[in-house]
Parts: structure tokens; C-alpha cells; sequence
């Protein structure tokens, strides 16, 4: 092959990478193919795999309108040969050859004289056609017009299938983008609608509980333990859903992390003597003061002990430290219990992740706790992790600026 056909197909092939603009770089290939084997022009034909039957995709500016994304049947048309056969066609004269389809002439008032085709494949497997028409000067179309061709179609190919994963890619993004909208809503609107109710049901039997003598408070008050335990997880719920729509204020003043340790952790002894395991703190001399709002760091610490003793055998400890580290006050919770499988440590803090083998050993939950408590610890400007072993324990940790200010200029992940 001359040099000069080289050069060109090589400045094409180059343009792959660098094409910006998939439309503009495909009629660059038709150019170089009418240019390079000296046809009238070239079209490429893509295979429509729902309707069985080949469509003009990428044709001259000059015959766009005649015929962009007509149909081309498998059979009896030339360019369904070549995709059926998966191999070139020369056909030098049209007029003697029944397979070409003379439907497109009268489309584009075009005469096609003679005909180059060659199937674009991708892995191997045809996708299209790529056509050069009417060799100048009535000459026949050569061997090497057929390779030049066959390369131009496989950059050809290489294009189209990138712009189809492109479309595909963002097709994928905006529908996740909306399948979050549509979660987000559905949560906003089931919690709403669920909390009257509900808040009317702990009214009503709170009420008859009082009226009605002891012989019934058994079972009064476990509708009314179950009510509040849905009402928690609606609160779950919906302060996840407020924090990401942005709904959520802080009500932050100066609060000692001692304080709010000590009262959560003795609110979760007896749950701890039941269980059977011991509850430890270790807090810090110093005056561990944070800006911040006091109930939603004690939602977050709750959920993490709560876990820690749910996921910590009969005769096991959680140990509660709390300590200030520079800027920050550092809260661990220590479990000596079943541990996080490595493979599941990265998703624990999804909403609704719950680990696959501790689902047998559980009651209640919904996967919610721990993205609660990331929510409340990053509302703050602070950051929550875990380092667990399986079948050794967990240690849950987090760190409070205690200082919300300066965190927030220290550009901490800190967003309302
Ligand atoms: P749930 O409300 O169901 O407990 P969480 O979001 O609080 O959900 O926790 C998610 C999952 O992480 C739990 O279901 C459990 O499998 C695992 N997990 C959380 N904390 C611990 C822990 N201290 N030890 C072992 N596994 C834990």
C-alpha cells in the first residue's frame, strides 16, 4: 500500500482516542474511506437487533435527510449479505447483481454503479456494515480497497461501541440519580404518614393504661414498648432522609462528651445484666467539652452500644472510651463479640446493611443504626469508622471537633 494511504489511515486511527465529538470523528472515517478508495461516497449501516434489519446510521451531510436511519432488510439487499455472511462483497456493476437495494437510489436520487461492503465487527460479531459506492472513473474495487475499508470499519466499530457504552453509562447514572430521589421521597412520605398514627396509639394506650387497673398493664405496655420501638425506627428513618435533603438543623451549644457518655451507657445496663455482658468506661480527666447538639450525639453513641451488646456473646465486655485527642474529643465502643466479616466492613454504615451471618442471631433492626449514627457524628464536622476482626470484636470510633467553627473552616465534611 503507498505510503501516503498508510499515513491517512493512521491519522484516522489516531483520532480515536482524542474524538471528542463521536459524530464528527465517523464522518471523518466516511471521508477517509471515499477519499481513500476513490469512491463517490460511503455510508455505514448498524445492525438493529430488536427489528432484525439493518439502518443507514452514519451517511453523507448530502444524503442525511434522504436517508439517515432508513431500514435495510437482511434480505435481498447487498449490505445484508455482507452482515449475514460476515464477509466482503465487490460488486462492479449493481445493474447485473439482484442483491443490491434499489429502494435507497430512489430515496436519495442516487445511482449506485458499483459497490464495496465489509461487516464491522466487534469480538467478532457483525454489528454492521460499512459501504464505499461508485469507484471513480468505473474502475473495480481492489484487494486493497477491501483492507482499507476493513480497517476503517473496525475503528468504525471501536467508535460506535464507545459511544454506546458512554450513553449506556450515563443512561445508568441518572436512573440511580432518580431511583435515590425516588427512595428519599418514599422514606420522607412513609415516616410522615406513620408517625400520626402511631403517636395516637401511644396517646390512646398510654391513656388506658392508666385507667384501666393493673390486671392489664401487661398487656398495655407492650403495645405501648412496641409503639415506641416503631417510632424509633421511623425516627431512623426520617433523620437519615432529613440530613441528605438538608432539612436537618443542629441545636449545638457547649456539651461535656462525659456526661453524655455516662448517661447513655446507664441507660443500657440492664440490657447489658440481661445479655449477661459487662459494661466498661474509661473516660478521659479532662473536661471533654464539644460543640454540638447533645441528643443526636447520644442517638449515635446508643446505636453503637446497642450494637455492641446485641453482637456480643453471654459473658463478653463493651468497653465505652472516651479521650481528647488535638482538635477533637475521640469516643471508641469496644466489643469483645462476633466481629465483622472483612469482606462487609466497607458497607456496614449503608442504610439497610445488615451482615449476612449475624442475621440468625438477631432481633429487630433494620440495618439502620450505624448510617443513623454516621449521619449524627458527620452533621458535626466529625468522622465515624470501624476496625473490627471477625469472631475477636469490633471497635466503633469517632472523632468531634470541639470546636464546630475552626472545624468548619478546616473544611471537615460538615453539610446541612
Ligand atoms: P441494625 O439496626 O440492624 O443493627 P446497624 O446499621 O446498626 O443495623 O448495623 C448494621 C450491621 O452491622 C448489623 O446488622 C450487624 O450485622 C453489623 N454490626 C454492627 N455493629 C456491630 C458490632 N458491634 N459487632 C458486630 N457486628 C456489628
Amino acid at each position: 500500500m503507498a505510503s501516503d494511504r498508510i499515513n491517512r489511515l493512521l491519522e484516522v486511527s489516531r483520532g480515536l482516542s482524542a474524538a471528542g465529538d463521536m459524530e464528527k470523528y465517523l464522518q471523518s472515517i466516511l471521508s477517509a474511506a471515499t477519499e481513500l478508495t476513490g469512491s463517490e461516497t460511503a455510508s455505514i449501516l448498524e445492525f438493529d437487533e430488536a427489528a432484525r434489519e439493518l439502518r443507514f446510521s452514519v451517511v453523507p451531510w448530502f444524503h442525511r435527510d434522504a436517508i439517515q436511519g432508513v431500514k435495510v432488510p437482511l434480505d435481498g439487499s447487498a449490505a445484508g449479505w455482507v452482515f449475514m455472511q460476515g464477509k466482503p462483497v465487490i460488486i462492479n456493476d449493481v445493474g447485473v447483481d439482484a442483491r443490491h437495494f434499489r429502494t435507497i437510489d430512489l430515496l436519495s436520487k442516487f445511482t449506485t454503479k458499483s459497490l464495496l461492503g465489509v461487516p464491522m465487527l466487534l469480538h467478532g460479531t457483525p454489528i454492521g456494515v460499512f459501504e464505499a459506492l461508485n469507484k471513480a472513473n468505473s474502475a473495480h474495487y481492489t484487494e486493497e480497497d477491501v483492507t482499507i475499508l476493513e480497517t476503517l470499519a473496525s475503528l468504525a466499530s471501536a467508535a460506535l461501541q464507545a459511544d454506546r457504552l458512554e450513553r449506556r453509562l450515563q443512561g445508568s447514572a441518572s436512573e440511580i440519580t432518580e431511583l435515590d430521589r425516588l427512595k428519599s421521597e418514599f422514606i420522607a412520605i412513609t415516616s410522615h404518614e406513620l408517625r400520626t398514627p402511631l403517636g395516637l396509639i401511644l396517646g390512646h394506650a398510654t391513656f388506658l393504661r392508666e385507667m384501666l387497673g393493673k390486671d392489664y398493664h401487661e398487656q398495655l405496655d407492650a403495645i405501648i414498648r412496641n409503639a415506641a420501638r416503631l417510632k424509633e425506627i421511623i425516627e431512623s428513618l426520617s433523620s437519615v432522609d432529613n440530613y441528605q435533603s438538608g432539612v436537618a438543623r443542629l441545636r449545638q451549644r457547649k456539651v461535656s462528651m462525659a456526661r453524655i457518655v455516662e448517661d447513655v451507657l446507664a441507660s443500657f445496663q440492664s440490657m447489658a445484666d440481661e445479655k449477661g455482658v459487662k459494661l466498661k468506661m474509661d473516660l478521659s480527666k479532662h473536661d471533654l467539652l464539644v460543640d454540638a447538639d447533645g441528643s443526636k450525639i447520644a442517638i449515635a453513641l446508643s446505636n453503637l452500644i446497642k450494637n455492641a451488646i446485641m453482637f456480643t456473646d453471654k459473658g463478653g465486655q463493651v468497653l465505652v472510651k472516651a479521650e481528647l485527642s488535638p482538635g477533637y474529643v475521640k469516643v471508641s465502643v469496644i466489643d469483645n463479640g462476633l466481629g465483622i466479616p472483612a469482606h462487609d466492613l466497607p458497607r456496614v454504615f449503608e442504610r439497610f446493611f445488615q451482615v449476612e451471618s449475624h442475621l440468625t442471631r438477631r432481633h429487630g433492626g433494620m440495618g439502620l443504626g450505624l448510617s443513623v449514627a454516621k449521619v449524627m457524628i458527620e452533621m458535626h464536622g466529625g468522622r465515624i469508622w470501624v476496625e473490627s476482626v471477625e469472631g475477636k470484636g469490633s471497635n466503633f470510633t469517632f472523632l468531634l471537633p470541639v470546636d464546630l467553627q475552626s472545624a468548619a473552616q478546616a473544611e471537615q465534611p460538615f453539610h446541612f
